[in-house]
């Protein structure tokens, strides 16, 4: 199998196309599959819409207040629906829920007002900023909510608007989002497009886009980049990672297990910033992946709609043979599942969690973006080792470092070549911060104040003090 991420939408039936439930295979409902004629109309709506949308920031504030108020008090229509075509335990839908009304509040602020530069020189100049115009959305499957606002929050409290395109793999509860929210916004400030590719393609590269801001792997990202060159039109690239959790000699393997293997297998590890390798002293290294596997056989794994499910299915077909493949290949290098290491023997997309150990570390599910209930434990002699091995990739979204002195920790984690990195613990995002990956794993910041600045652009007016 390539290293390319599967692409393969479900097929299509008259203008629409299946939507599958991964905890059955079976499809039970379908979506719009919308050609590049409406998508052009969409466009051209959202650039009308903008004109009053980008004057009274004011207004903006108000009705993103009143949209978080509107998508908690949806939140028990749109929980089941993005469980039953996402996997994820109904609990966790709801708390993409609550992660998205927050970050409408969060944004529900008037952007920034008119700043003066103080240069020294005898002219008065002044930074106002100014929103872009029409912004493509375009989001994975993992979180189709919480992402999609991460990218329609901050681009409408800026002064745009928004076409917001989710993965064919999840496209109900982000409709039925964007009509929550657009019920309380004007017509054309915030449309949702569905279908398959070249749909994304079209999106990106369209000439009335001023700004394209992408989440998902990194192949789609340099096809986004590339698409979007075409009109030199801005991009901000959220992308794949393969965060390494370096565990010092003196962490305490028991205390800090059940912490560790949540930061790897929450939504069944379909998470960027999942850890996806873990390096432990050699001599730690059985201790580690035991402690791990029990956990991991342990854990409920059932369809997300079931009381009780801790970890739902991996949301796709393909995405299930990326993780069978990768883990096939471990075994076959010499790797050996502590835990799992095979699909579930029932229908839907279920992969037992799976912690491997004695697996070499150029074999893909080292190397590569997993995404899935995977987990390799991997040994290492000296500190240099570990942060070398853990620095040895193209991608740089998150890393982490477990252990009792924290200064040392500290000092372990300055070396990580990474946007954000945790010490005892992983993949937890405050709104207030910037999130931005190094290498591959992105262009461009979001989250907190600079996500919004990602959406204005600086005007500078220069004014003599005299005529
Ligand atoms: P993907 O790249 O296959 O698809 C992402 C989106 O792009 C989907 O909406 C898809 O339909 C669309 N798309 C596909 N081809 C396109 C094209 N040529 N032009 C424009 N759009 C196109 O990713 P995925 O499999 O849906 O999601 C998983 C990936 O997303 C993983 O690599 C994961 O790490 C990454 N991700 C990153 C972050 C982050 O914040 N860095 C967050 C979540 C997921």
């Amino acid at each position: 199998m390539p290293n390319c991420r599967p692409c393969r939408a479900p097929h299509t039936r008259g203008g629409r196309f299946a939507v599958i439930d991964p905890a059955t295979g079976e499809t039970f409902d379908d979506a719009p599959d919308q050609q590049p004629d409406e998508l052009d109309a969409v466009v051209g709506r959202a650039h009308e819409a903008w004109q009053s949308w980008r004057t009274d920031p004011a207004v903006r504030a108000t009705a993103l207040l009143a949209a978080a108020d509107a998508v908690e008090a949806a939140g028990a229509g749109l929980a089941p629906l993005l469980t039953r075509e996402q996997g994820k335990p109904l609990a966790d839908s709801y708390a993409e829920i609550a992660r998205t009304a927050a970050r409408l509040r969060y944004f529900a602020e008037p952007a920034p007002g008119p700043r003066p530069i103080a240069d020294g020189r005898p002219v008065c100049s002044e930074i106002r900023w100014r929103p872009l115009g029409p912004v493509a959305a375009i989001v994975p499957w993992n979180f189709p909510l919480q992402l999609a606002s991460a990218k329609f929050a901050p681009a409408l409290a800026a002064g745009n608007t928004v076409v917001l395109k989710p993965s064919p793999f999840t496209p109900l509860a982000t409709r039925l989002l964007a009509s929550v929210v657009s019920a309380v916004l004007p017509e054309g400030v915030l449309t949702v497009v569905t279908g398959r590719e070249p749909l994304g393609a079209r999106l990106a590269s369209h000439p009335g886009i001023r700004h394209v801001t992408f989440t998902g792997s990194v192949p789609t990202g340099r096809a986004v980049a590339e698409g979007a060159a075409a009109s030199l039109t801005r991009v901000t690239l959220e992308l794949g990672g393969n965060d390494a959790a370096i565990l010092l000699d003196d962490v305490e393997v028991e205390r800090i297990a059940e912490r560790l293997f949540w930061a790897a297998f929450r939504n069944c590890g379909q998470v960027c910033m999942a850890v996806k390798r873990v390096y432990a002293p050699a001599r730690l290294c059985s201790s580690v992946a035991e402690a791990l596997a029990r956990y991991a056989k342990s854990a409920v794994v059932g369809a997300g709609l079931d009381p009780g499910t801790q970890l739902g299915p991996v949301n796709n077909a393909a995405q299930l043979a990326r993780v069978e493949h990768f883990t096939a290949q471990a075994l076959a290098d010499g790797g050996r599942a502590v835990s799992g290491g095979h699909r579930l023997d029932r229908p839907g997309y279920f992969f037992a969690p799976t912690i491997l150990a004695d697996v070499p570390s150029d074999s893909p599910v080292v190397t590569e973006e997993q995404f899935g209930p995977v987990l390799p434990v991997l040994p290492y002699g000296s500190l240099d080792e570990a942060v070398e091995a853990a620095n040895d990739t193209s991608y740089g979204l998150g890393g982490s470092v477990w252990g009792t002195d924290l200064d040392r920790a500290e000092a372990v984690a300055d070396r990580l070549e990474c946007g954000t990195v945790w010490i005892n613990h992983h993949a937890e995002l405050s709104l207030a911060q910037p999130f931005a990956g190094v290498k591959d794993s992105g262009v461009g910041v979001a989250g907190g104040p600079w996500g919004l600045y990602g959406n204005l652009r600086p005007f500078v007016v220069h004014r003599p003090q005299e005529v």
